[in-house]
C-alpha cells in the first residue's frame, strides 16, 4: 500500500490546482456559461476521465478524482466543479462505456473539450429515490424510440447539448424494463424548461426537461434495450466515488482559511488559534477531511479495479464527505465569528454548496442502505 502519488499524479495534482486559481468564477448566483466550460476545457477538465482517443484524459476514477479536488482546492468556484463532475461522472462514463461507436465518435470529442455538454436526467416527481417507478416510457417505432415524460432535476439542464436519459422499454420486466438514451437537446419534442431557483451550487444551471413524442433514433439507445439499470448503476459507482473529491477540494480550501484566520485574529488580547477550543476544532475539522478523503480515494480504486465492493465504498465515501463537509462548514461559520455570516465572504455561503451531498446521486439514507444491505441486514 502506497499513500504517496506518483511524480506524474502530482504534476497534474499541481498543475490543475494552479490553473484553477486563474480560472474566472460565474457571476454571484449565475450558472457557468460556455466561456468558462471551455476554459476549463483548455485545462483538460471537462473530458479527465472520457477516452483519449476522443480528446479526453483517459484518466482512471482515482486520478479523475484527484484532479477534481485540485481545481477547487485551487479556487474554482463549487457549484461549477459540481456541474463538470456531472457531465462528466453520470454522463460522460455512460457514453464512453456503452453508446454505440459512432455515437461515441460524435458526442466525445465535444465533451472532452468543454464545447458541448452532457447532462443526465433521471429523476422524476414520483421517482427520486425509488427509480423503478419512473414513468417516462420510450416506445420502439420503425427506425426510432418515442420518449414521453417529464424529468424533474436536471442538472446542467438549461446549458446541455445531450442528455443521458433513462426511460421504461418494458414495464413487467422491472429492472431489466429500464433501457438508456443519449438524447440530443435539438430532438423534436424535447423541452428544456427555465432555470431552477436554487440555494446553492448556483454555478450550475438545473431544469426540468420534458419528451414530448420525443422521436430519438434507434443508434442513440445505450447498450441494448434492458440495460439501462445496469449502465445508470455503473455510472452512479463513478459518480458516488468521484463527485465528493470536488469537496475534498473546498473543504481543504476553507480548512486553510480558517487556520489563517485562527492565527490572524486577534481576542483577550491573543490569537484565537491559541484558545484550545479553537485549535481543537480547527483539528476535528482536519480529522474529518483527511478521514473522508482516504475512505474516497479507496472508493475511486475500487472502481479502477471493478472491485465487487465499489457500489459499498462509493456509498461510505459519499455518506463520510457528505457529514464531514457540513460539519465543518458549520464549524467554519463558528470560526470566523459574524463575518462568517456576512453575504459574499464566502466562508458561510458554502453551507448551502453542501448540503445537497446529502441528496444527489441518492440521499445518504439511501447511501446507509446500500452499506447495511453489503453487511447482509
Ligand atoms: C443539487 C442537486 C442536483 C441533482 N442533480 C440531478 C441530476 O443531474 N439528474 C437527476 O436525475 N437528478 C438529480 N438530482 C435529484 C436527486 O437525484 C434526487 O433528489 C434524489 O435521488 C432524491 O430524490 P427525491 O429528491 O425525490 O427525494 P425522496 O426520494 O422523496 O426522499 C425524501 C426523503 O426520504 C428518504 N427516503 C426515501 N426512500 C427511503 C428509503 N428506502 N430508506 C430510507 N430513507 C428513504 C430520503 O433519504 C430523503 O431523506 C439532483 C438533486 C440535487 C439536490
Amino acid at each position: 500500500m502506497d499513500f504517496d502519488l506518483a511524480p506524474g499524479q502530482r504534476r497534474r495534482v499541481e498543475r490543475i490546482r494552479d490553473a484553477a486559481a486563474g480560472l474566472p468564477r460565474p457571476e454571484r448566483g449565475q450558472a457557468a456559461g460556455r466561456e468558462l466550460w471551455q476554459a476549463a476545457g483548455e485545462l483538460g477538465i471537462t473530458g479527465l476521465c472520457l477516452p483519449e482517443e476522443y480528446g479526453g484524459g483517459g484518466l482512471g476514477a482515482l486520478d479523475t478524482a484527484l484532479a477534481l479536488e485540485a481545481l477547487c482546492d485551487g479556487g474554482a468556484d463549487t457549484g461549477f466543479a459540481f456541474a463538470i463532475a456531472a457531465h462528466l461522472l453520470a454522463c460522460g462514463t455512460a457514453l464512453a462505456e456503452h453508446a454505440h461507436d459512432q455515437v461515441r465518435a460524435d458526442l466525445l470529442p465535444g465533451l472532452s473539450s468543454g464545447k458541448t455538454i452532457a447532462a443526465n436526467a433521471m429523476t422524476e416527481d414520483e421517482a427520486g429515490s425509488d427509480v423503478s417507478r419512473l414513468a417516462t416510457t420510450a416506445e420502439p417505432a420503425d427506425d426510432c424510440y418515442v420518449l414521453n415524460g417529464v424529468k424533474s432535476f436536471v442538472s446542467n439542464g438549461p446549458l446541455a447539448d445531450v442528455l443521458v436519459t433513462y426511460a421504461v422499454t418494458s414495464p413487467a420486466a422491472g429492472y431489466l424494463g429500464l433501457s438508456a438514451f443519449a438524447v440530443p437537446a435539438d430532438s423534436p419534442g424535447l423541452r428544456i424548461g427555465p432555470t431552477l431557483a436554487k440555494i446553492g451550487l448556483e454555478g450550475c444551471a438545473a431544469a426540468r426537461v420534458e419528451f414530448a413524442d420525443c422521436k430519438v433514433p434507434r443508434r442513440y439507445l445505450m447498450g441494448a434495450e434492458g440495460q439501462g439499470s445496469a449502465i445508470f448503476q455503473r455510472s452512479m459507482s463513478w459518480e458516488r466515488a468521484c463527485l465528493p473529491a470536488v469537496y475534498l477540494g473546498t473543504m481543504q480550501a476553507q480548512l486553510n482559511r480558517c487556520v489563517t484566520h485562527a492565527r490572524e485574529r486577534r481576542q483577550f488580547g491573543r490569537r484565537i488559534g491559541d484558545f484550545q477550543a479553537v485549535s481543537h476544532r480547527l483539528a476535528t475539522m482536519k480529522r474529518r477531511l483527511e478521514s473522508s478523503r482516504l475512505l474516497v480515494y479507496r472508493a475511486c480504486w475500487d472502481v479502477d479495479h471493478h472491485s465487487p465492493d465499489a457500489a459499498e465504498t462509493a456509498a461510505l465515501a459519499k455518506v463520510a464527505v457528505a457529514e464531514a463537509a457540513v460539519a465543518n462548514s458549520v464549524d467554519a461559520v463558528r470560526l470566523f465569528g459574524a463575518r462568517g455570516y456576512l453575504a459574499g465572504e464566502g466562508i458561510g455561503g458554502q453551507l448551502t454548496d453542501v448540503v445537497p451531498l446529502h441528496l444527489f446521486s441518492g440521499t445518504t439514507d439511501i447511501q446507509q442502505e446500500i452499506v447495511a444491505k453489503g453487511m447482509g441486514l
